[in-house]
């Protein structure tokens, strides 16, 4: 089915509303862990919020080493660019001198579509594997088969410290057909986004060095154009994502918040 620029353009700039809707519903959510500290110290560090792990991404002062473990329902595994375009980001911005390490696992349907935030983290409790070790800071990646069962346009969201997810069905839906960006660039330009959020942009874990927070639309970047960007009147993202062979990048100001906060 083919949409319009402007149904696009809707749910390209609803992703980043509702991941900021998402993180306070967490917030609220998390004072109550549903985890506890089991065998390891580290077993709980994963239950922290949105941008709680911004430092520790972006320096080697902690942990030197990055493993992606990236589970998927079957049929909506991302395209093998979409993992080198990720890989590419995180290098250009973190330091990570021991590498990058991205790993993908299958699953079949849990049955949960369509998926709440609770559904998510169920999901992150029954199938998340990689956990912080030694020097690597491990981070999940969910590739739902539904959409988001608060709003169904929402494309993904960054919902705790090291924890973010991607709606399968929905990137199938808006990419690939006519008049559609790709699949790759779909996944990339979200992808890439809310990994920002968990790196603390815009102002959740890590300071903004000058003025470009959208404080109207929550966690997000004032600049036309930028990766973390947000308006609701403009068609100008819509256009350079259907346009562009590479997803949006960070500006300099998002970039100079990373490079404040430890970051390259
Ligand atoms: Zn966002
Ligand atoms: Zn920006």
């Amino acid at each position: 089915m083919m949409i319009s620029k402007k149904t696009f353009l809707s749910l390209f700039l609803l992703l980043g509303l509702i991941t900021a809707c998402t993180k306070d519903e967490v917030l609220e959510k998390d004072p109550q862990p549903e985890e506890q500290p089991k065998e390891e110290d580290e077993s709980s560090y994963h239950l922290q919020a949105v941008g709680q792990s911004a430092a520790e991404l972006l320096t080697q002062e902690e942990f030197e080493a990055l493993q992606v473990n990236l589970v998927y329902v079957e049929g909506y595994a991302p395209t093998a660019q979409t993992l080198e375009n990720l890989e590419a980001f995180l290098q250009e911005r973190l330091h990570k001198p021991q590498g990058i390490h991205i790993s993908k696992t299958a699953i079949s349907s849990p049955g949960l579509a369509p998926y709440s935030i609770a559904d998510i983290q169920q999901v992150e409790k029954d199938f998340r594997t990689g956990f912080n070790k030694d020097k690597t800071l491990a981070v999940f990646v969910f590739v739902t088969d539904g959409s988001y069962s608060e709003n169904e346009n929402v494309l993904g969201v960054a919902y705790r410290n090291t924890s973010l997810a991607l709606f399968g069905s929905k990137m199938q839906q808006y990419s690939g057909g006519v008049g559609q960006p790709s699949q790759s660039l779909l996944e990339t330009t979200v992808m890439n986004h809310e990994f920002g959020h968990i790196m603390g942009l815009v102002n959740v874990g890590t300071p903004p060095q000058t003025d470009h927070q959208d404080t109207a639309h929550g966690k997000h970047c004032d600049v036309d154009g930028c990766l973390m960007y947000w308006t609701a009147e403009t068609g100008d993202v819509v256009s350079n994502l259907v346009g562009l062979s590479k997803a949006p990048s960070l500006d300099p100001q998002c970039i100079a918040d990373l490079q404040a906060k430890g970051g390259k």
